[in-house]
């Protein structure tokens, strides 16, 4: 089967025009010629414009946790938005959502919405440094909180340009960051113990806070090694700095209370965005009262479209559901099926190949060893598994073509789907093998 993709090829012609690289955000430029335009998506679904029906696992990055146009969160959102979207002014709905939210994530005591993960980021960031009076900022190498400037640094750099471990060298992702912010920022490598000791006994009353997903979220689904998110939580403790878990993509989604019900953690703050609202937009910086409590006193947050009721009402709608649902058990199943699967048939192809992450939301890396960190995983097969995921695009199955970005399961994902995929996934590895002999 080749498909056709003659429509979305015209589309991306007549968006360059208007929109730079003809997307509205860089990581939706797969490349000239390539890029999908999209029809529609409904359940576990997506069409392009040219009417090809893919088995969705980018799920637009992590968001669809219920599944794309989800009616009972549709249908929702559309009777509160019969009353008006904005007010300038809070409504109940509003309290009910940072009730949930709190009720399900077992750190998170006060919230205060925002609009998307990098403005949670953002004002978690402003809000450590008002609570501690400092300003660096510890990041680790491979993990991205946003397009705000403080921390997008050394998320995707080529990792020769990281310098020593134990002295690694920032580096922006981006013209346009202003040079001071360089001496405010520590990157460090995932899963580095012994640095992460050695920078707090150096800096560690500098530090404001030490931000972190929970998992290299946006590098191959890392996992954390044993012990590594509680030390940061001891030394961040110790020295007075503020230990930020950046939930943006694993809050709601690996857990009902994600990552710090998942490896039992109690961060000061965390960001949360994505699967709070089932892709529409609302995103949450939560935390302890004594901190978030700063707020309003000298410290500044706010946004017009901070409690944009399609948001608010698709929080509501998002969190009933994962409360009263078997979701996360269903996605589990699923998603462990999935993942056992095709490390099987990477297995029967002798191809060395390691899974990561969880079922909701996991990588595979090809290689021998399994990367605790971006400088290890940088070393893997990534021409290989852009071979095999292009395969599988082409059968229609979509995870996102960037070896960065984990495959993502959503409560619509059927276990027919599961299956379709593994015979697919079989066929794309049986004849990548052939054509390498
Ligand atoms: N933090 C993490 C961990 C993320 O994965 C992302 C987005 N992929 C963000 C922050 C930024 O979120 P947004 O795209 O909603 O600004």
């Amino acid at each position: 089967m080749v498909k056709t993709i003659k429509y979305s090829q015209s589309l991306q012609q007549r968006a360059k025009e208007v929109i730079p690289l003809g997307v509205h955000s860089n990581f939706r430029y797969w490349g000239e010629g390539i890029t999908p335009y999209v029809e529609k998506a409904k359940g576990s679904y997506l069409w392009d414009v040219d009417g090809n029906k893919y088995i969705d696992y980018r799920l637009a990055f992590g968001p669809v946790i219920l599944g794309h146009a989800y009616e009972p969160v549709d249908a929702f959102v559309q009777n509160e938005m019969i009353n008006g979207l904005l007010f300038a002014m809070t409504s109940e709905l509003e309290i009910q959502v940072a009730e949930k939210i709190i009720s399900l994530c077992p750190a998170v005591e006060m919230v205060r919405f925002a609009c998307s993960g990098t403005e949670a980021t953002m004002h978690a960031l402003r809000l450590a440094r008002a609570y501690t009076g400092r300003e660096i900022i510890v990041k680790f190498e491979g993990m991205y909180h946003g397009f705000q400037d403080y921390t997008l640094f050394s998320t995707y750099a080529p990792v020769e340009t990281y310098g020593n471990r134990n002295n690694p060298i920032p580096i922006p992702a981006s013209s346009g960051i202003p040079k001071a912010l360089h001496n405010l920022i520590i990157t460090l490598s995932f899963n580095d113990f012994e640095v992460l000791e050695k920078t707090f006994d150096r800096m560690g009353y500098q530090i404001a806070a030490v931000i972190a997903e929970p998992c290299m979220g946006n590098c191959g689904c890392i996992e954390p090694e044993k012990g590594f998110l509680e030390l940061i939580q001891e030394k961040c403790k110790k020295y007075g700095a503020l230990f930020i878990l950046d939930e943006v993509k694993t809050g709601f989604r690996i857990a009902r209370g994600g990552a710090q019900e998942y490896y039992h953690l109690d961060p000061d703050l965390a960001t949360y965005a994505k699967a709070l609202g089932n892709g529409y937009p609302i995103a949450a910086i939560g935390g302890k009262k004594e901190i978030m409590n700063i707020i309003g006193h000298g410290v500044a947050q706010g946004g017009t479209y901070n409690n944009n009721k399609c948001g608010v009402a698709a929080a509501y709608a998002t969190l009933d559901t994962l409360q009263t649902q078997p979701i996360m058990e269903t996605i589990e199943r699923r998603g462990n099926y999935l993942m056992k699967g095709i490390k099987q048939i990477f297995d029967d192809a002798n191809i060395p190949a390691h899974m990561s992450g969880y079922p909701a939301m996991f990588s595979f890396s090809i290689g021998e060893k399994k990367p605790t960190n971006q400088r290890e995983w940088n070393k893997n097969d990534r021409k290989l598994y852009l071979e095999i995921i292009e395969a599988c695009i082409e059968q229609g199955v979509m995870p996102d073509p960037d070896p960065r970005e984990p495959w993502f399961l959503c409560y619509s994902h059927s276990d027919e789907d599961m299956d379709e995929t593994l015979n697919i996934f079989a066929d794309v590895v049986k004849n990548v093998k052939n054509k390498a002999k």
